[in-house]
Order: structure tokens, then C-alpha cells, then sequence
């Protein structure tokens, strides 16, 4: 019922040059991967050229971040009208990098996810709990907190086009992955509060797994009830890597 959507999150890495690279290596890989949306999201300035390397592709392009406003004195932002010339369909928001590091809040996140709408861009937006909140067995909260918060300007009628993306921060880049049974429950439970908060969307909305998703773990976190696809950092640099994630089993 929902399409499976595998999304690449290439942070920091990659020239123009390398991403026209992966493309063409990439692509024939995904060529028959025709049941699910894939995406990926190079940095701000490789977006063009990558635009031009999926171009005759089914590949989505996306950006991992944006400004909600529209234009003006904003040194060092992007607007959402920007993306949208540039042909993305997808843009993650409020991911915990950017949450820890730029000390991202979740109404700051809200009004990036209501732009992008506005734009007709998806927002893929993050939760996730660090280690310590897990410890103290609050995950249920943290990551309710930040559903709440983060998805509190989406209007109804247009929920279904949100991507909620549950990644736990202490699986982070770190090698270590919630088991499938884990991320599972984390997933029911976020669908759960999905249809308290917007209603029937919740059962359309895809919900995606991030942290160190590999190769080797993919089948079994696809294979649970309310994982929808993955995000993927790390293992999707390599076109062999991420084509395989891609036609998980
Ligand atoms: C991410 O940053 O969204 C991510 C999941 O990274 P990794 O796959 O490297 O853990």
C-alpha cells in the first residue's frame, strides 16, 4: 500500500564531478527498481549537476536542508523556490546533525516542512532519540515531542506527502543498528501518534528507518510492518552499496 522510499543522505560529501560519476555507475544498477521511489541528497552545490545526471532517470532529487523563507538577508540559506527550480521533489528537514550541531528546533523545522509544501517539495523530516533518552526510557516521548512539534503547520489535506524518517541518533554513522524488532516498535509507535496528530493520513504516510542501514541489514528492516524505507548516510556513497539497498529483497 505504501511505495517503498529508499533515500540517499550525502552530507558533506561530493564534487560535481564525483556525483556526475556515481550517477553513471548508479543508474544501470536501479535500472528495473521500478516499485520504489528512490532519492538522492548531494550537497547544495552539486544539486545542478546531479539534476542533469538523473535527468532520464526515475531517481528523485533532493536537498538536506532549507530556509523557510521565501527571499532576503538570510547570508548563507537557500529558499525553498530555489529547490523547486532546481527540480527537487524531496528535502530532509530537521535532521539530528542538524538539530545537535546548528541547535535546530522543532518550530523552526515546522515552518521549513510547511514551505517546502507550499513549494510541492516532500519533506522528509527526522526523528530520533539520542542514547541517554533511550537509557532513561524516553524515547517514546523524545520522539513524540519531535512529531508534534516538527509536523505542527502541515495541513491535513496535505499529510499524505510527508515522509517522517525515525532515525536513532546513537545509530548514527556509528556502525550500531536498532535490530529490526526495535525500529519496528519505534515505527508503530510513530504511526500510531501520526493518527492522533493528522488522522486517517497516518496510514499513507511513509516512515522510513535511518541509521546504518547497510547491505547486510536492509532486507530484515524492510521486512517489518511499518518500515517504509530507509535513510541511508554512509553505505550510499558507493553506487554498489546503495543500488543493493535499493533492491533490498
Ligand atoms: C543519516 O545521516 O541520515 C544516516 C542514517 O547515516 P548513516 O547511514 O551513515 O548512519
Amino acid at each position: 500500500m505504501r511505495r517503498p522510499i529508499l533515500a540517499a543522505n550525502w552530507k558533506m560529501h561530493k564534487t560535481c564531478a564525483e556525483a556526475q560519476a556515481f550517477a553513471e555507475s548508479f543508474l544501470p544498477l536501479v535500472a528495473h527498481a521500478n516499485a520504489v521511489d528512490v532519492v538522492i541528497a548531494p550537497p547544495f552545490t552539486t544539486l545542478s549537476a546531479l539534476a542533469d545526471a538523473l535527468r532520464a532517470s526515475q531517481v528523485h532529487l533532493a536537498a538536506q536542508n532549507v530556509n523557510p523563507e521565501e527571499k532576503g538577508a538570510f547570508t548563507g540559506e537557500i529558499a525553498p523556490g530555489m529547490l523547486e527550480a532546481l527540480g527537487c521533489s524531496y528535502t530532509i528537514v530537521g535532521h539530528s546533525e542538524r538539530r545537535a550541531l546548528y541547535g535546530e528546533q522543532d518550530d523552526f523545522i515546522a515552518a521549513k516542512a510547511a514551505a517546502l509544501l507550499a513549494r510541492n517539495i516532500r519533506p522528509i523530516v527526522c526523528v530520533g532519540e539520542t542514547l541517554d533518552e533511550r537509557e532513561a526510557s524516553r524515547t517514546f516521548d523524545v520522539v513524540g515531542g519531535q512529531l508534534t512539534g516538527s509536523l505542527a503547520s502541515i495541513p491535513a489535506d496535505r499529510a499524505e506527502e510527508v515522509v517522517v524518517a525515525y532515525e536513532p541518533v546513537w545509530a548514527i554513522g556509528t556502525g550500531k543498528t536498532a535490530t529490526p524488532e526495535m525500529a519496528q516498535e519505534v515505527h508503530a509507535f510513530i504511526r500510531e501518534h501520526l493518527g492522533k496528530q493528522l488522522g486517517a493520513a497516518a496510514e499513507a504516510i511513509r516512515i522510513q528507518y535511518g541509521g546504518s542501514v547497510k547491505p547486510d541489514n536492509v532486507d530484515a528492516l524492510m521486512a517489518q510492518t511499518d518500515i517504509d524505507g530507509a535513510l541511508v548516510g554512509g553505505a550510499s556513497l558507493e553506487p554498489e552499496t546503495f543500488a543493493r539497498i535499493v533492491n533490498f529483497e
